[in-house]
């Protein structure tokens, strides 16, 4: 009988996508998802349990049904200006319910937990590409939160022998290459969905923040990492930490930063058409270049990003919203 994984966040992006890459390397991914920002459609390679991770007596009935091997734990909002604006809301679902999922751990000695963090928690990056060593001083509520509970998960292995991997994202993008799922927030704020959208002509234009930036083009720099890259880096962290039972933290990128110009160019390339842009201000908060030195999670993982050019990234963006519209 195949182990059954706890993936909290499993009807969202990434963590649907996981799903299925945790279906194809032989788990049986348990979706617990408070369903505020997930999808009924996503869920299709286990079970779906609704719930609150900030609700013990829900987690510790999951955890008595499916005695989960580990925990995947995706579940945590993620618009910064939200976090600006409201940030109690992103202190209590992130810091206060993870506190309450690795305390239904300790309760169900269960000891393996990967973990989303971000990139976010660099803040403003002092030298680029960023390493997993480079300070960590978060620039909105929403970076402080994940800051925190790595943090906490440090601590947590320290006392109590839990063992985390701490998997800092940089730009998560695409759709899944075989077109079962892919990327569809509410609202969007993202920079690949949004100039797909435009490009295809459901909205009027992207705008472009800021064009007067210290890069190549003018435009920021960031790094697009393919969501199915991702996914199968979860499952290799999930084995290491299990195999070796030690605790790790690495970035996942691809190393390569793709200003906003060239996403455009890309889609626009892809898709045949050309993408109404106009150029705007900046957006407050936005460091000019984010992108990570990617060799430590290749090494300690044996992870290789498989679609790691852009123009394959937003192709499978573009391939999932042209049948999904
Ligand atoms: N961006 C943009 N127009 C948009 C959305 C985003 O120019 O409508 C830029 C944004 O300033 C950033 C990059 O695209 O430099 C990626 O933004 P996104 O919100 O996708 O991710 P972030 O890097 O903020 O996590």
């Amino acid at each position: 009988m195949s182990a059954n994984i706890l993936v909290t966040g499993g009807a969202g992006y990434i963590g649907s996508h996981t799903c299925k890459a945790l279906k194809a390397a032989g788990y049986n991914p348990v979706t617990f998802d408070s369903m505020v920002y997930g999808h009924e459609w996503a869920v299709k390679w286990g079970p779906l349990v609704r719930g609150d991770i900030l609700d013990g007596e829900a987690l510790d009935a999951v955890f008595r049904q499916y005695a989960p091997q580990a925990v995947l734990h995706f579940a945590a909002f993620a618009y910064v200006g939200e976090s600006v604006s409201d940030p109690e809301k992103y202190y209590r679902n992130n810091v206060v319910g993870t506190l309450s999922l690795l305390s239904a751990m300790r309760r169900a000695s269960c000891r393996h937990i990967v973990f989303s963090s971000t990139c976010a928690t660099y803040g403003v990056p002092q030298e680029l590409p960023l390493r997993e060593d480079h300070p960590q001083k978060p620039i909105n509520p929403y970076g402080w939160t994940k800051l925190m509970m790595e943090q906490t998960l440090a601590d947590f292995d320290h006392a109590y022998g839990i063992r985390h991997a701490s998997l800092r994202y940089f730009n998560a993008a695409g759709a899944d290459p075989d077109g079962e799922i892919g990327e569809d927030h509410d609202p969007e704020t993202h920079l690949i969905p949004l100039v797909v959208y435009a490009t295809q002509g459901r909205r009027g234009h992207v705008e472009i923040y800021g064009t007067d930036y210290d890069t190549r083009d003018g435009t920021c720099v960031r790094d697009y990492i393919h969501v199915t890259d991702l996914a199968d880096a979860h499952i290799l962290a999930l084995r290491r930490i299990q195999d070796k039972d030690e605790s790790l933290t690495v970035n996942l990128g691809t190393g390569n930063g793709q200003t906003v110009r060239e996403v455009i160019r890309a889609v626009e390339k892809v898709s045949g058409r050309p993408t109404p842009a106009k150029e705007g201000p900046r957006r407050p908060g936005d460091p000019p270049g984010l992108y990570a030195r990617a060799d430590k999670a290749c090494e300690l993982l044996g992870w290789k990003p498989q679609f790691g050019d852009v123009e394959t990234i937003v192709g499978t963006a573009w391939k999932w919203h042209e049948k999904h519209r």
